[in-house]
């Protein structure tokens, strides 16, 4: 229609209705390719908004998992220290008798750390990008480097550490009893005496506590600060007001 009434006008040397009509068809290409502009512009933000909040999900179900872990490690670190300065004394405390006592193991390095499956996805996908705040972003990559760096950590400390109750049975008993919230715990049960004459049991433990210490302060406290540092950025993005 609108060809027709074009050639018409050149047809009869009409310059100023062809340019008029030249004028509609490039303002009518222009709105187009703005509206479509605008539409991906929209979805781009409801893909944001989406992503955001699934890996907001993510992290609170992150933190609740592993926030009762840590702080047992905490104590468990803090309680094997004291054990550490026990034995380093000179000892003549100590008896025979089997009494409860915490050391450096293998398991006070083991955290099973809640997987990020959003952040994970858009990582494998390259659409990182889809996030536009840029603080969102540097935090994402930064808490996904700091996982690598534990897990390599953890995988190292596994083949470091001594496993302390096998080696030293003769003088450490293990004895699982349920707790008050019904889950099953593991009492260590000691006798100082005859560790504290083991060089052997002294040495490891202090080994132990120095990656027990690193894993704890320089790996696992990090790590939770640096996911609590994201879930902050979020909620400022998606105006979230919340505490738990
Ligand atoms: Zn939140």
């Amino acid at each position: 229609m609108l060809l027709r009434r074009i050639t018409q006008h050149v047809k009869n040397q009409n310059w100023f209705a062809v340019f008029i009509d030249f004028l509609i068809v490039v303002v009518g290409v222009f709105i187009g390719i703005q509206v479509a502009n605008w539409n991906e512009s929209i979805k781009a933000k409801q893909d944001e908004i989406t992503y955001l909040t699934r890996i907001h999900g993510d992290i609170e179900f992150a933190e609740k998992f592993s926030k009762r872990t840590i702080t047992r490690r905490i104590n468990t670190l803090n309680s094997s220290l004291e054990m550490v300065e026990l034995m380093n004394g000179d000892g003549n405390e100590f008896t025979d008798n089997y009494v409860s006592c915490y050391f450096p193991s293998t398991v006070s390095i083991q955290i099973n750390l809640p997987s990020l499956k959003t952040i994970n996805e858009l990582l494998a996908t390259g659409n990182l990008n889809l996030l536009s705040n840029e603080h969102i972003r540097s935090a994402i990559l930064q808490l996904h480097t700091r996982i690598e760096v534990l897990r390599r950590f953890q995988d190292f400390a596994k083949t470091e550490m001594i496993d302390i109750p096998d080696v030293f049975s003769s003088s450490i008993k293990l004895r699982a009893r349920t707790d008050e919230n019904n889950e099953i715990r593991l009492d260590r049960l000691c006798n100082l005496q005859a560790l504290h004459a083991n060089n052997r049991f002294v040495n490891a433990i202090n080994d132990g506590i120095d990656i027990t210490d690193a894993f704890i302060n320089s790996h696992v406290i990090p790590w939770s600060k640096q996911l609590e540092q994201l879930h902050r950025l979020i909620d400022e993005d998606l105006h979230l007001n919340h505490k738990d």
